[in-house]
């Protein structure tokens, strides 16, 4: 069930073992949700839990609205900022990115870029970013701290002036995501995967402990084992199962942007982060995202979401884009209060989770759809899942 990152490079590892699949998916294409235009970086070597810093202001807005599933959530992750929580779901990341840059080799993924930047337009902010790295490289990530003249020799046509310096990352990657999906689900096709497109799942109905079917549009189907790979989970589904899923959309916002001449543009992706705005080339034009609102299931947006990641954008490449034929979008991110997905099974001894990839999507789907395949399989599977497995309740 879902169509995104999570759900077609599951079906991929089932079909290779052999599984009769089926993916359903409302949209009419796959990855049309949040894997159709997120930043497109694959950034193992910064898997830290989202905290203070990159929802802190957004939480304490949200929270004055009503909406008790928020309230649950944020109080939640409020707790995930205390140290012990904090390193103890950095250690569950870090394992999980790992894993998934394995996946991914063996996946063999064509099309992705490596080496992206990661700058501060500050010296205070660079120092606290290289100390915090520390980890990472402990961990066996290769992550670089390179000055501002270092940048213009990665960059040459950015203008650094107002940049401090940047960590740069040769074996992080990136790429266009909803073509990674479409290129693997032509894979699966290949493999006798059958995908349901267009096709809404109204109702997903067990019978005791087990699912014997889903509802959808186009009729019923069923099956021996269902994955929920639904990205932000309907409420509607949820309740109607009965059951709780801690995942709350972040919404961001998305531009794809012409680029002027090839040439314009940032030969690498990079993260511009005193801004939280990210830009990686695709082809012949730019991607900029950003943006982390707690906005509930709405997919709204305007000129001043875009505002702030164009300026980004403008001040590093000045006169490189042309903004006026951007085509702009919202997702959301299915987040967990941990910023960590979740795998298993929870009441139906049939229905396995693939939901909550969050913010780094991309840089998990392998990793997790391994862990999925191989749960479905009743194998164990290849790193502890200690943080990573859904309540059964
Ligand atoms: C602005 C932004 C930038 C991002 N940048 C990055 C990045 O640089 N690197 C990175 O690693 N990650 C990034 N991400 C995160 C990444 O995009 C997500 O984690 C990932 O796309 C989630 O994949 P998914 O398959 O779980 O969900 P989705 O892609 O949302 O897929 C879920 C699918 O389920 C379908 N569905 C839902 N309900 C139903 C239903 N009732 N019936 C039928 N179908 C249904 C949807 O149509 C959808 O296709 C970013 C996200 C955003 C929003």
């Amino acid at each position: 069930m879902g169509a995104g990152l999570a759900g077609v490079t599951t079906a991929w590892f089932l079909a290779k073992e052999g599984h009769e699949v089926v993916v359903v998916d409302r949209e009419p294409e796959v990855a049309a949700a949040a894997s159709y235009a997120n930043g497109g970086i694959i950034a193992a070597s910064r898997a830290y839990p989202w905290s203070a810093g990159e929802m802190g202001g957004a939480l304490r807005q949200a929270l004055l609205r009503f909406d008790p599933e928020l309230w649950l959530w944020g109080l939640q992750h409020f707790f995930l900022r205390t140290g012990g929580s904090y390193r103890r779901v950095l250690e569950t990341k870090v394992r999980l990115v790992r894993y998934a840059q394995q996946s991914l080799n063996e996946l063999g993924a064509e099309g992705l870029k490596s080496g992206v930047l990661y700058l501060h337009r500050d010296a205070d902010a660079l120092e606290g970013a290289w100390q915090r790295a520390e980890v990472m490289r402990s961990h066996g990530f290769e992550i670089r701290r390179i000055d501002a003249a270092g940048v213009r020799e990665l960059e040459p046509t950015m203008d650094a002036g107002r940049i401090a310096g940047a960590l740069y990352a040769p074996g992080d990657q990136w790429g266009d995501s909803a073509a990674f999906c479409r290129s693997l689900a032509e894979r699966c096709r290949a493999q006798g995967v059958h995908f349901y497109l267009e096709n809404e799942i109204l109702s997903i109905e067990p019978v005791d402990v087990r699912i014997r079917e889903i509802v959808t549009r186009r009729g019923r189907i069923r099956a021996d084992a269902f994955v929920c790979a639904l990205g932000v989970m309907d409420r509607r589904l949820r309740e109607q199962l009965g059951i709780h899923v801690p995942v709350y959309p972040v919404k961001g916002f998305s531009a794809t942007v012409p680029l002027a001449s090839p040439q314009a543009g940032p030969r690498h992706a990079l993260i511009d982060e005193s801004r939280r705005v990210t830009l990686a080339p695709l082809g012949a034009q730019l991607r900029i995202t950003g943006g982390a609102h707690l906005a509930g299931y709405e997919l709204e947006h305007g000129p001043a979401d875009f505002a702030p990641l164009y300026d980004a954008a403008k001040q590093l490449y000045p006169g490189a884009l042309d903004y006026a034929r951007a085509r702009v979008r919202a997702c959301q991110r299915p987040m967990t209060p941990e910023t960590t997905p979740r795998f298993g099974t929870g009441r139906y001894h049939n229905l396995w989770f693939n939901i909550g990839l969050g913010h780094m999507g991309f840089t998990m789907a392998a990793g997790a759809a391994r862990i999925s395949a191989d749960l479905v399989c009743g194998r164990n599977p290849g790193i502890d899942l200690e943080g990573l497995r859904i309540r059964r309740h």
